[in-house]
């Protein structure tokens, strides 16, 4: 298996004790596969009618994804002919991850509300939410990268997001500078990016190392903290990352759900897939809150990456 006899041994040592046997081997194989390019139907600039048509007369395959609507996948081959095409270029498509799609969904962000995206560029998440919401309401998106927000504010116009105020800033200040603002809080949390790693390039996994995943988990925990406090009372938190580690998952709502005791619950997740493991309530030894078991690793496929998602409410005013 390429997977096997390429990747850091240690990765694939940590992922056979973090994933359900049964699903190790296939998970291992899809970092050798391409994975078919999927992509969201802008509804701030188009229908889903007009643009199918479009792209169709264009020579595209469109597969519909049945779980959500205006996502659609095409064959890998065809991902260069879609970045010439003018859908792409005037923003009325944003390819997009089928996981990544999940973290929006689940936060279900509604028109008129506040909203903060703790860690935005390049925008994906943004950009959905700002189509779910209509334009309506306002997304406060914050990005602490200044190339890395250059491009998620150039993404935001051409897309046509004009409830989004950009801020280039750190996060972790955030909660402090305004407490209890935000209706729902996304935090797409900067990570080792394990479920990024494929074969084809060793760049993906080059920076990994067990520090890189305990310095991620440092900064994780800060910007969770100011996510929790930057949430209103009774409002929606998500807490998302591309990695396989407990460390930068469940070990890090473990820490907070501790320190906000009686003031923060994990509201379970249930999602139309079958690629998906329950999060863990033990790791190596420890014992973590069993609720936890309300939060979901998603499993990679030959379609899909891995990813993590846990969806938090704060307790309402007393
Ligand atoms: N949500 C984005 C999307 O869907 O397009 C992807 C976000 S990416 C996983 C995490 C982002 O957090 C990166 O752009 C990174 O530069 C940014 N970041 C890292 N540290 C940060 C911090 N302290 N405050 C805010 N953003 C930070």
């Amino acid at each position: 298996m390429a997977a096997l006899e390429q990747l850091p041994e240690s990765f694939v040592q940590r992922l056979a004790e973090i994933l359900p046997r049964d699903r190790f081997g296939g998970c291992l194989e899809s970092f050798s596969q391409l994975k078919p390019t999927s992509f969201r139907v802008n509804r701030l600039r188009t229908t889903e009618e007009g643009l199918m048509e479009e792209l169709e007369s264009e020579g595209f395959g469109l597969t519909r994804i049945p779980w959500s609507s205006g996502v659609f996948s095409i064959d890998p081959d065809q991902r260069r002919q879609l970045t010439d095409s003018a859908a792409f270029s005037e923003g009325r498509i944003y390819i997009q991850g089928l996981s990544s799609m999940l973290a929006p969904l689940v936060l279900g962000p509604r028109p008129g509300e506040t909203v903060l995206d703790l860690a935005a560029a390049p925008g994906g998440k943004t950009l959905q939410m700002a189509a779910m919401m209509e334009n309506r309401g306002r997304i406060s998106a914050v990005e602490s990268v200044r190339g890395r927000f250059f491009r998620l504010k150039s993404n935001l116009e051409r897309h046509g997001a004009t409830l989004v105020k950009g801020y280039l800033m750190d996060g972790r200040a955030v909660g402090a500078k305004v407490p209890e603002r935000f209706d729902r809080v996304l935090l797409d949390a900067p990570c080792s990016s394990e479920a990024r790693f494929t074969t084809r390039d060793k760049a993906s996994w080059a920076h990994w190392s067990l520090k890189k995943v305990k310095e991620s988990a440092r900064k994780q925990k800060r910007l969770l903290d100011s996510a929790i406090r930057s949430l209103k009372p009774g409002g929606t938190l998500l807490y998302c990352t591309c990695s396989f580690a407990p460390e930068e998952n469940e070990m890090i709502l473990d820490g907070q759900l501790r320190r906000y005791q009686g003031q923060l619950s994990i509201e379970p997740l249930e999602l139309p897939l079958d690629n998906i493991q329950p999060g863990l309530v033990e790791w190596r030894g420890k014992t973590l809150n069993e609720d936890l078991v309300g939060a979901v690793r998603i499993l990679p496929t030959s379609e899909m990456d891995g990813f993590f998602l846990c969806r938090l409410r704060k307790a309402d005013a007393s």
